[in-house]
């Protein structure tokens, strides 16, 4: 998961690509300007407008090559901008006043949105006084309604954008059937699971669980009836683990389940109790449900993909055997 209280980020390519963007546009439209300050030895605007562009290519460079600062733009470049901006009011009044427009934006496309409200709030707390100082009434009362309704509507796109992505990472992550984990998760969540235990020995299991002759279910009852049956064991795993255990479906009526902090015997008597429900479970109007499971603990060293396939091969077992049971 993202977190962004680490000082250095590896950040997504979308972010990355943005502030790559963003610096190129800030390039083309500012880099004219300062040249021509500096022709008309404005020479304070020129080095201001030249530090911004400046620093928004270090940005992006770094960003390229995999190094997301978004603390040092909220105290670096944010502030070197306010500054900037500051003084470029000071100096041209609204002329000045119309660059907060472009940086708003800006900050919440280069920064998480909790440090752009932050940079937002500082531009505001600069601006806003200023053009009342500077500017006539008239200007300065459009100055601010205008400026607070770019603030808002960046605010309003930042929340649209991320609540989309959050819902389609929800999808992308999620079975649609059973609303379980598929397996794209998978590899990530056995990795750490594997880190934790060898940090901390922490005892972990899996249980590889498959439907006995589903399907049969399917050919005499429907595949809908099927997927009742799916829909009812993916409910019955997710009410029966505990909170820091997880359920994926792997696909078809495989599922597998990690148990943290769960060893050998405990993990069979989870498994056999998960057997034993399914099999009491009222599925299907005319017969029983049954399941075979296969457990393995985590072993010192292990790769997950070795941890996995012993689980396979235990389930393997359990239906050479002749299924309805649990071995490991
Ligand atoms: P075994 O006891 O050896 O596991 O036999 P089985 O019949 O359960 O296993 P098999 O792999 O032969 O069949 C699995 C069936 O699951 C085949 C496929 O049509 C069905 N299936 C896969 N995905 C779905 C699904 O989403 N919904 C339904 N209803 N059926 C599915
Ligand atoms: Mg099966
Ligand atoms: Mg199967």
């Amino acid at each position: 998961m993202t977190t962004y209280s680490k000082a250095v980020l590896r950040e997504s390519p979308v972010r990355v690509k943005t502030i790559v963007g963003v610096a190129f546009v800030v390039f083309v439209f500012l880099m004219p300007f300062s040249i021509y300050n500096f022709f008309l030895e404005r020479y304070i605007l020129g080095v201001g407008s030249l530090s911004v562009v400046l620093l928004m290519a270090i940005n992006a460079w770094n960003c390229w090559y995999g190094r997301y600062y978004p603390l040092m733009i909220l105290f670096g470049l944010a502030p070197i901008s306010v500054v900037f901006l500051g003084f470029t009011i000071y100096q041209q009044g609204l002329i000045g006043l119309l660059w907060c427009y472009p940086a708003v934006i800006c900050f919440y496309f280069m920064l998480p949105e909790r440090y752009a409200w932050g940079a937002n709030i500082i531009l505001l707390v600069m601006a806003l006084p200023m053009s009342w100082q500077f500017l006539d009434i008239a200007l300065a009362a459009r100055a601010t309604a205008t400026l607070l309704c770019v603030s808002a509507f960046a605010i309003i796109f930042v929340r649209v954008i991320n609540a989309q992505q959050h819902e389609l990472h929800e999808l992308a992550m999620t079975d649609s059937l059973t609303g379980l984990a598929n397996g794209v998760q998978l590899h990530d969540s056995l990795e750490q699971a594997v880190q934790q235990h060898d940090r901390r020995q922490v005892p972990m299991s899996l249980i590889a669980l498959d439907l006995d002759n589903f399907k049969f279910i399917n050919d005499t009852l429907g595949h809908d009836a099927g997927d009742e049956v799916l829909r009812g064991v993916g409910n019955l795993l997710q009410k029966r683990i505990r909170r820091s255990d997880k359920v994926f479906r792997l696909g078809g009526e495989e599922f597998l389940i990690l148990l943290y902090d769960t060893d050998a015997a405990q993990s069979r008597l989870v498994a056999e109790e998960l057997r034993k429900t399914i099999e009491s479970m009222p599925l299907l109007p005319d017969r029983r449900v049954t399941t075979s499971l296969g457990v393995a603990t985590l072993q010192p060293k292990e790769h997950w993909r070795d941890w996995m396939k012993r689980s396979d091969d235990n389930l393997y077992l359990a239906k050479k055997q002749g299924r309805n049971r649990v071995v490991g």
